[in-house]
């Protein structure tokens, strides 16, 4: 009995070899001794590699799911033309003065970004005049907020709603092929020199170790670029081409220092950086500026309550105080 209930393997092994050395002698109680270790190691290493290998495994189809399958944050209804606007629209003829109705929306709205040529940034597909970082999705058919781009890996839009969920899925996507790689290394080498017997695990040997290594590469590479952007606080879209603001493009126009662009995505809650919950700070319409004095006109960042999605259309937000009332509308593919 005393054997089952020892607590540590090494203490295991000095009992066992003390009730075989008394039945067995002592070369029988060495060799029992030293194979019920080699067994245990065996069995702990296994345990272990078991227990790494289910943790990568549910935390990489874990991020993938929610990548996958977390719709695309749209503009809300603020950003959305209302039936009265809609109307006042539609029953001016001529451009200039449709333009207009835009620019009146627009001012009651925390809108920064504008077109190339300097435009206020409306999408005619969906009516709505884009948030800063919004973009319109061709192949999603929809406005989505601080789009980043579209991933075919994903089949989804990646932007504010999933852009957390979407670097996890990259890191632990890394850590299951590395931890593949480092498990299947060892028979990788017995294979080189000849010391894998014939069958069908050489090619699963093989197999293993270029696909792992392979995802492993191709994915340190993609999610170094995005720590990179996360550190710079950019898309993908803002990194090809820099936001433009009323005062020109600025590529660090939302850079507002490394650890707050981290806690804009993962949260200000270390602990829950790692766990694919949300934790994105903000509501993906509007987002910090690193120039302060445009961000302090923002009405939105003094009062964030007030910007709580609501469906009821009513348009209590506050008016944007600095935006230029000469600005032209563009509309924006
Ligand atoms: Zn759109
Ligand atoms: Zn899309």
């Amino acid at each position: 009995m005393s054997f089952y209930t020892q607590k540590s393997t090494g203490k295991r092994c000095v009992t066992l070899s003390f009730l075989c050395y008394k039945q067995c002698g002592p070369l029988n109680c060495i060799l029992s001794s030293w194979l019920f270790c080699v067994v245990m190691c065996f069995f702990l290493l296994a345990v272990a590699y078991l227990l790494v290998f289910h943790v990568c495994f549910v935390m990489f189809s874990w991020t993938y799911w929610k990548s996958i399958f977390t719709p695309p944050a749209t503009p809300c209804k603020k950003f959305q033309l209302s039936y009265s606007d809609k109307q006042r629209y539609e029953m001016e003829e001529r451009p200039d003065a449709q333009k207009q109705v835009l620019v009146e929306i627009a001012k009651k709205l925390p809108i920064f970004t504008r077109a190339q040529s300097g435009a206020i940034r409306f999408c005619d597909r969906c009516q709505v005049l884009k948030p800063d970082r919004c973009h319109h999705c061709s192949v999603c058919e929809t406005c989505v907020l601080k789009m980043d781009h579209h991933c075919p890996w994903v089949n989804n839009c990646v932007g504010f709603s999933n852009y957390k969920f979407f670097l996890l899925f990259l890191s632990y996507s890394m850590l299951y092929c590395i931890f593949i790689a480092a498990t299947v290394f060892k028979y990788f080498l017995k294979f080189w020199v000849g010391e894998l017997p014939n069958g069908p695990a050489k090619f699963h040997v093989l197999f293993l170790m270029f696909v792992a290594l392979m995802f492993f590469v191709s994915l340190m590479f993609l999610f170094g670029y995005h720590c990179w952007l996360v550190a710079k606080n950019r898309s993908t879209l803002e990194a090809f081409s820099a936001p433009v603001f009323v005062g020109g493009p600025d590529r660090n126009g939302f850079n507002v220092g490394i650890r707050k662009n981290l806690q804009q995505v993962f949260g200000e809650e270390r602990r829950l950086w790692f766990i694919p919950v949300v934790t994105s700070q903000g509501n993906g319409h509007y987002f910090p500026l690193k120039n302060r004095t445009s961000e302090s006109h923002n009405p939105l960042l003094a009062n964030e309550d007030m910007w709580d999605e609501s469906d009821d259309g009513s348009e209590e937000g506050s008016l944007v105080e600095d935006q230029d009332p000469s600005v032209t509308i563009e509309m924006e593919e």
